[in-house]
C-alpha cells in the first residue's frame, strides 16, 4: 500500500506522457466530406489549385471604369455592359462604364469600381444602358478584391495536424476542396471508479453523489474529436476494476479513468493495471490535480492501450484532463503538445497564500480587462469550472496582489486544443 509514487514537475510529467503517447500514434487515414470533417485532424496538408478570388471582382456595387476617364466628378460615362456576379463582361472601351455589382468580375481595362451612392444613373431615351455620371473621382485600385489576395495558387492553407475548426472547412472549400484526408478519430473507453457513485435520475442513497466526471470527461473526449467507449460507473473492487480495464483494452487506443488513483485501500486502479499491464501513480506538483496515474493495459494480440487515471475530484479531473489527455491526445495524432502558452493579464484580486504546486487558479475575464477570482478553489466545486472562462497558470509559491501580472490561459484555448 506504500507503493513510492514519484512526484513530477507538470512539465516533466508532460514530456513523460507524450513519449509514451507516441508509441500509440494513430496513423490510420480516412477520406470524409469536408461537410463532416467538423473536428477532425487533417492527416494531409490541403493546397491550393488556384488562386482566392480566381480573378479581380468587386466588393462593391456599383461602376467599374477606367479612373483616367474620371479625372473630375461629374464626368458621364455611357454604360456599356451589365456585370453581375457569376459573370465575365466585356473588356472595357475606354470612355465607358460597366454597371458592376458586388462579387461581379472586374472587365479587363477598369482599375477602379465606383460604388453606386456616389453614381447618378441617366435614362437612355433609345432603350439602352444609359449612362452613369460619376461623382467621386476614383482612386486607382479602389474596391478591387485582387485575384489571389486571399489564397495563392499551389500554396498549402491547412497543414497536416491542423483540427479543423468551422473557418479551416471554410478555407479549405474555398480552394476547392469537397472530401479531406484526416486520421481517423482516436478510440477511447472511459469509465469511472466509486462506490459512492449514482447517476443523475436516480434517487440518491444515503452516503451517495452524483457521477459528474461522467459527463465531464465524456464531453471533453467528444468536443476532442474521440470515439468514446462509456463503460459507466465501476464499483470500487479489484474483479470490477480488472474487468473493466479488459474490455476497455480490447478495441481502444487509450483508457481514461477518474478516481481511485491515490493509494487508499479503496483505491483498486493501481493492482488492476498491474494485474492487465502495467501502471505508476504520479504525484505531480499541480493544483488542482496531483494524483494521476500513467500505465499500459494489454490486450490480445501483444499491443497495448494507453492508460491515464485522472483523479477523483470533479475540478482536479477537468483540469487535469485538460492538461494531461489534451496533451497525449494531440501527441497520438501528430499534433504539437505544447500546452497553450496563455497571456499576460493583471489580476484583479490577492492571492496572498499561494500553494507549493504550480496552481491553475479558476477566474474570469471582467469588463476592465482584468481577471476576478472564483472566491473557492477547491478541488470539489464544480461551478467554479463553469463560472471561469480561464485559468491563472501560477508558478509554485508565487503570491499575487492585486495588479500584478499574471498568465491566462483561456479554457478555450484548452478544451478544443
Ligand atoms: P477518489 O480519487 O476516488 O478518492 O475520489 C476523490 C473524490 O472525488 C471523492 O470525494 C469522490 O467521491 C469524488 N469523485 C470520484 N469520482 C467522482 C465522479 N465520477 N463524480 C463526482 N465525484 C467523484
Ligand atoms: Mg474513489
Amino acid at each position: 500500500m506504500n507503493a513510492p509514487r514519484l512526484l513530477l514537475s507538470l512539465d516533466d510529467a508532460l514530456a513523460r506522457l507524450v513519449a509514451a503517447a507516441a508509441g500509440h500514434a494513430i496513423d490510420e487515414v480516412e477520406t470524409v466530406s469536408t461537410f463532416d470533417a467538423l473536428g477532425r485532424v487533417l492527416a494531409a496538408d490541403v493546397r491550393s489549385a488556384l488562386d482566392v478570388p480566381p480573378a479581380d471582382n468587386t466588393s462593391m456595387d456599383g461602376y467599374a471604369v477606367r479612373s483616367a476617364d474620371v479625372a473630375v466628378a461629374g464626368a458621364v460615362l455611357p454604360v456599356a455592359q451589365r456585370i453581375p456576379a457569376g459573370h465575365v463582361g466585356q473588356p472595357l472601351q475606354p470612355g465607358t462604364a460597366a454597371r458592376i455589382f458586388t462579387g461581379g468580375q472586374v472587365p479587363a481595362g477598369a482599375d477602379a469600381v465606383v460604388m453606386q451612392e456616389q453614381c447618378e444613373a441617366l435614362a437612355d431615351a433609345g432603350g439602352g444602358m444609359g449612362a452613369v455620371r460619376v461623382n467621386a473621382v476614383p482612386v486607382p485600385g479602389q474596391w478591387i478584391r485582387r485575384r489571389g489576395e486571399d489564397v495563392q495558387h499551389d500554396s498549402v492553407v491547412l497543414p497536416r495536424g491542423t483540427r479543423l475548426t468551422p473557418q479551416a472547412l471554410g478555407l479549405a472549400a474555398s480552394v476547392g476542396a469537397g472530401t479531406l484526408a484526416v486520421l481517423r478519430r482516436p478510440r477511447v473507453a472511459l469509465f469511472s471508479t466509486g462506490d459512492e457513485l449514482q447517476m443523475p435520475g436516480e434517487v440518491l442513497r444515503p452516503g451517495a453523489i452524483y457521477n459528474s466526471n461522467r459527463f465531464t470527461l465524456r464531453a471533453l473526449l467528444q468536443a476532442g474529436g474521440c470515439e468514446v467507449q462509456d463503460l459507466g460507473i465501476v464499483g470500487d473492487t479489484l474483479a470490477a476494476t480488472r474487468a473493466a480495464l479488459r474490455e476497455a483494452a480490447a478495441h481502444n487506443d487509450l483508457i481514461v479513468t477518474s478516481g481511485g488513483v491515490s493509494v487508499g485501500e479503496e483505491d483498486h486502479l493501481k493492482p488492476a493495471a498491474e494485474a492487465e499491464g502495467s501502471m505508476a501513480n504520479w504525484q505531480i506538483a499541480i493544483k488542482p490535480g496531483k494524483p494521476l496515474a500513467l500505465g499500459r493495459i494489454r490486450r490480445e494480440g501483444g499491443s497495448a492501450a494507453l492508460l491515464i487515471g485522472l483523479p477523483g475530484n470533479p475540478v482536479s479531473s477537468y483540469v487535469t484532463y485538460l492538461l494531461t489527455v489534451g496533451t497525449a491526445l494531440r501527441a497520438m495524432q501528430g499534433m504539437p503538445t505544447a500546452l497553450p502558452a496563455g497571456l499576460p493579464l493583471r489580476a484583479d484580486f490577492d492571492w496572498p497564500r499561494p500553494d507549493r504546486r504550480r496552481e491553475f487558479l479558476r477566474v474570469r475575464l471582467n469588463d476592465q480587462g482584468g481577471l476576478d477570482l472564483f472566491a473557492n478553489q477547491s478541488s470539489g466545486v464544480l461551478t467554479s469550472a463553469v463560472w471561469a472562462d480561464g485559468l491563472v497558470d501560477n508558478p509554485p509559491g508565487q503570491a499575487i496582489a492585486r495588479g500584478d501580472s499574471v498568465r491566462f490561459v483561456p479554457l478555450a484555448a484548452l478544451v478544443t486544443r
